[in-house]
C-alpha cells in the first residue's frame, strides 16, 4: 500500500512488495520449507547455545561470524568434496536475500544493469529494483533449460554487470548443466551469481558451479539454510567466492549485521547437520513420487532437482489453487501462466495433496480449468 503523500523514491512507486501468502491452513505446501522440525534433542541443542551468548548480549557479536563461516566453509567441502574452500571465501548474512542485496549494493546500483532468465526467483528483479539496478528479463526454453548459446547472446546485448542464474531453478526445479554456466562465465563482463538455495536437493551426478570457482574470480555461488537444513526461521544465507568478493562485501554490510543468536543457533544446526538433511532424501524420494503421480494423470510436470514441483498447464490456474485451498491445501500460483507449484512435504501432507486434486480434477474436466 503506498500513501499518496509520501515523497517516496519515483523508482519505488507502483512497485507490490513480496508476497507469498502466509494463510493458516492444515497442509502449507507453498514455500518450499523443509517439512520437518528439529527434533526434541537439537530444540534442547539450540536452546543451550542460546543460553550461552545470552549472557554476552551486552556485547556486540562477532562482526566478521568468523567461526561461523569456517562451520560453513566445512559443510560445503563435505557436500561438494574438492572445493576445498576456508571461511576466508564464504560470507553469511541474514538469509540469502540479504547476500542477493549485499552484492547488487556492490556491483550493481544506478546507470548498472542485472540480467535473469525467467521464470525465476521472483526476488532477484525485486532486490535488484530496490536497490537502483535496472533488470532485464531474458528467457529459458520451453523445457526451461537455458541454451548456453541464446544465454551468450542474451549477455552479449545487454553486457549485464551482474547476471542471475538459478540452479535448480525456482519455480520450475531445473538444475543448469556447468556447460551453459560457464558459456555465460565467458560472455559476462561483469558477475555472474548461481542461486544454488535448493543445491541439497539436486539429483545424483548433477554439478555444483562451487567447483568452478578456482577459476573464475568473478564467480558467485550463494546458498541457504532456509530449504533443505530446515532452518527457514534462523534467516541464514551464505556464498562462496573469491576472498577479493568477500573484501568487497565488507563496504556495504551493516557493521554487526549477523545478530549473536543467529551466529551462535547457525553453528549449532550445522553441527548437527546430519539429522537436518536427514529428510532431504525422503523429500527427494517422496518429489519423485509426486511428479510420476501427476504425469500419471496426463498433467505435464517439470523435471526437478529440488524440493518443489511446478505442474500443469491449466487455462484457468487460479480455480485449481482455490479449489485445493478450500481443501485445505495451500500451493503457490507462480510461474508461467499456466502452471502452479508445489512444494514437497511430508508423505501425509502429499497424500492430501493428491486427494485434494483428485477432488479438483474430477469436479470440473480440465479443459475449463
Ligand atoms: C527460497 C529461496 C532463497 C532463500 O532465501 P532466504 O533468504 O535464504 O530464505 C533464495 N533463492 C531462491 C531461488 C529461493 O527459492
Amino acid at each position: 500500500m503506498t500513501v499518496p503523500g509520501l515523497p517516496i523514491r519515483d523508482d519505488l512507486r507502483g512497485l507490490e512488495p513480496y508476497g507469498a501468502p502466509q494463510l493458516d491452513v492444515p497442509y502449507a505446501l507453498n514455500t518450499n520449507e523443509n517439512p520437518y522440525p528439529p527434533s526434541e534433542r537439537l530444540v534442547k541443542a539450540l536452546g543451550e547455545a542460546v543460553m550461552d551468548v545470552a549472557g554476552t548480549l551486552n556485547r556486540y557479536p562477532d562482526r566478521d561470524a568468523s567461526a561461523l563461516r569456517e562451520d560453513l566453509a566445512a559443510f560445503l567441502n563435505a557436500d561438494t568434496p574438492g572445493v576445498g574452500l576456508t571461511g576466508r571465501r564464504v560470507w553469511a548474512a541474514n538469509g540469502s536475500n540479504e547476500i542477493i542485496q549485499q552484492i547488487l549494493q556492490v556491483f550493481g546500483g544506478p546507470g548498472r544493469t542485472a540480467v535473469g532468465f525467467e521464470p525465476s526467483y521472483s526476488m532477484h528483479p525485486i532486490i535488484t529494483r530496490v536497490s537502483g539496478t535496472r533488470w532485464v528479463d531474458a528467457f529459458r526454453d520451453e523445457d526451461f533449460g537455458i541454451d548456453p548459446g541464446r544465454a551468450v547472446e542474451a549477455v552479449r546485448g545487454h553486457r549485464p554487470d551482474v547476471v542471475f542464474l538459478t540452479s535448480p531453478n525456482n519455480p520450475t526445479g531445473t538444475a543448469l548443466p556447468l556447460e551453459a554456466i560457464e558459456a555465460v562465465l565467458e560472455a559476462a563482463p561483469g558477475m555472474v551469481v548461481v542461486d544454488e538455495a535448493y543445491a541439497e536437493f539436486r539429483r545424483g551426478g548433477t554439478p555444483s558451479a562451487l567447483t568452478l570457482l578456482d577459476r573464475y574470480p568473478r564467480l558467485i555461488v550463494t546458498r541457504t539454510m532456509s530449504k533443505a537444513f530446515a532452518m527457514a526461521g534462523t534467516r541464514l544465507g551464505y556464498l562462496a567466492a573469491s576472498p577479493a568478493v568477500i573484501d568487497a562485501l565488507l563496504l556495504v554490510r551493516l557493521p554487526y549485521h549477523l545478530s549473536a543468536v543467529t551466529q551462535a543457533v547457525a553453528r549449532t544446526a550445522l553441527a548437527h547437520g546430519e539429522e537436518l538433511l536427514g529428510g532431504v532424501e525422503a523429500l527427494r524420494g517422496e518429489r519423485d513420487a509426486v511428479v510420476a503421480w501427476l504425469r500419471g494423470r496426463g498433467l505435464a510436470v517439470a523435471d526437478s532437482d529440488a524440493n518443489f514441483v511446478l505442474f500443469g498447464t491449466f487455462p484457468d490456474r487460479r480455480r485449481v489453487w482455490e479449489g485445493l485451498l478450500a481443501r485445505g491445501v495451500l500451493i503457490r500460483e507462480v510461474g508461467p501462466p499456466e502452471w502452479l507449484r508445489v512444494s514437497v512435504g511430508t508423505p501425509e501432507e502429499m497424500a492430501a495433496f493428491r486427494t485434494a486434486l483428485e477432488e479438483v480434477l474430477r469436479e470440473a474436466p480440465r479443459e475449463s480449468l
